[in-house]
């Protein structure tokens, strides 16, 4: 599933070719992405605006247009916004929908689960929408580690399933929740009201360092994640644990571990992790 970095990366390459632009042509060939909206109402709603800018808020990505309202895609677990210089006849494989640009160009919205959802996010009102989906952005200035203690502070629940918590901090799954404790040496049980302030700062870091890494890495394809090119990102060769189940740790060469945290295949160094209870043995 795309996560910050890679959301991040299809921000970028479609703001180089969209922003400033008019959308013109629009079709959309399922019409579960725009539920409740009738397909060729959300259609006739989109042609003709302008996209001013795109923004991101953690996985969500922000189509800004003229008149305040913002067309928010999010791409769940198979999305992918692919760029073509016309609009593609045939439809590229599992397309959903199809933005036409004026002057020359499409996006396309391909999905093959189809769980990725487009809607619209009007300007008024918008703090209250986003407070029961998705909290600060991870990359955002007001993500600090102080903000992260506070959200932590007396939570029972492993850690990993709180970092995974978009109201705690938004942009971060799988992938990145791993490395990150593993940069923080923490064991993913760990329940996040039992970390030092110390540690709460590394495991910040730790967020942000392997987060800024994915984004230069253009993201991680080791799946479907493919940029608006269609082109892989690099940053499934610089994982240090996930996905490395039965390698040497690359700091200690222990043996990489593999478990079910928060419902999710996680990995871990035993050695540099040690589980919660027993971090005085290592
Ligand atoms: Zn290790």
């Amino acid at each position: 599933m795309p996560e910050l970095p890679e959301v991040e990366t299809i921000r970028r390459q479609l703001a180089e070719r969209i922003e400033g632009r008019i959308i013109r042509g629009v079709s959309i060939s399922d019409a579960r992405l725009v539920d409740p909206w009738n397909p060729d109402d959300f259609a006739a709603h989109l042609d003709g605006r302008v996209i001013e800018r795109i923004d991101r808020v953690g996985k969500y990505l922000l189509l800004e247009l003229d008149g305040g309202e913002a067309l928010t895609l999010h791409l769940r677990m198979t999305g992918q916004l692919l760029w073509s210089d016309a609009v593609p006849d045939p439809p590229l494989p599992y397309s959903r929908a199809v933005i036409g640009i004026a002057g020359g160009g499409a996006v396309t919205f391909a999905d093959a689960r189809r769980f990725g959802t487009a809607w619209f996010l009007p300007r008024e009102g918008r703090r209250r929408i986003w407070a029961g989906r998705t909290g600060v952005d991870a990359m955002s200035p007001s993500f600090t580690a102080k903000r992260l203690q506070a959200s932590l502070a007396g939570r029972t629940a492993a850690i990993k399933a709180l970092i995974l918590d978009q109201r705690i901090v938004a942009g971060v799954g799988n992938i990145y929740a791993d490395e990150a404790l593993f940069m923080a040496r923490l064991h993913p049980t760990t329940p996040g009201g039992d970390l030092t302030p110390r540690q709460v700062a590394s495991l910040h870091r730790g967020i942000r360092d392997r987060l800024r890494m994915g984004i230069e890495a253009g993201g991680a394809s080791f799946d479907r994640y493919r940029d608006v090119n269609g082109s892989r990102g690099g940053m499934q060769d610089l994982f240090r644990v996930h996905r490395r189940r039965g390698e040497p740790c690359p700091r200690c060469r222990t043996t990489i571990e593999k478990g079910v945290v928060a419902q999710r295949g996680t990995y871990w160094c035993p050695r540099c992790q040690p589980p919660p209870g027993d971090a005085d043995a290592h």
